[in-house]
């Protein structure tokens, strides 16, 4: 009996580490001191994985806890949209995590509530996934290729999510977002979702 007992612990304990070891390096929400979110949050169960590009210019001269800083800023409060169009105060950043232009990853909105968007779909499901760059003229570098394969695995794998329902925002909504350079990563990326 005792044996079985200490099997089952050495088992268990193994199972651990193999998990965390897929876990890509993170950025915390602690790490880049971020503010509380604001109202209430949508709580959800992650069903899909989509990607998403910033659509802005490359900034290597700021740092990963800068951007987020000024992201939830920006999130948190009612402000124009640089098309014009009106974005009421967010709950929090809009994505779940964000990969910058030297490949590190950061948190966003924490997984377990729904992300925002600015265009018409329901994000309710999705775990958000953003990359930092205009990717219909940037291409990704490998820094930031190497982070988004590590993180899409590491999400199907702990959300049990299948390679088919890895996609970009642009299979759900009007918008030319992750770019044509992400796009053609799919492939890719739905296979290490597998
Ligand atoms: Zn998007």
């Amino acid at each position: 009996m005792k044996r079985i007992v200490i099997i089952a612990i050495v088992l268990c304990a193994a199972g651990i580490h193999v998990d965390a070891q897929k876990a890509p390096p993170i950025i915390s929400r602690s790490d880049w001191k971020a503010n509380a979110p604001v109202g209430e949050g949508k709580k959800h169960k992650i069903k899909f994985i989509t990607i998403h590009h910033t659509g802005t210019k490359l900034r290597p001269d700021l740092t990963i806890e800068t951007k987020l800083k000024n992201l939830q800023a920006f999130s948190q409060r009612d402000d124009k949209l640089s098309s014009g169009k009106f974005k009421p105060a967010w709950f929090d950043v809009p994505y779940h995590y964000y990969i910058a232009v030297d490949g590190k990853i950061a948190e966003g909105r924490q997984i377990d509530y729904a992300g925002d968007t600015n265009t018409e779909y329901d994000p309710a499901g999705h775990a958000l996934v953003v990359v930092e760059g205009s990717f219909d003229t940037d291409e990704p570098n490998a820094a930031q290729v190497g982070s988004l394969k590590a993180i899409v695995k590491w999400l199907a794998k702990k959300y049990k999510v299948k390679g088919d329902r890895v996609k970009g925002h642009r299979d759900y909504a009007k918008t030319d977002c992750p770019g044509s350079n992400i796009e053609k990563l799919f492939p890719e990326l739905r296979k290490l979702a597998r």
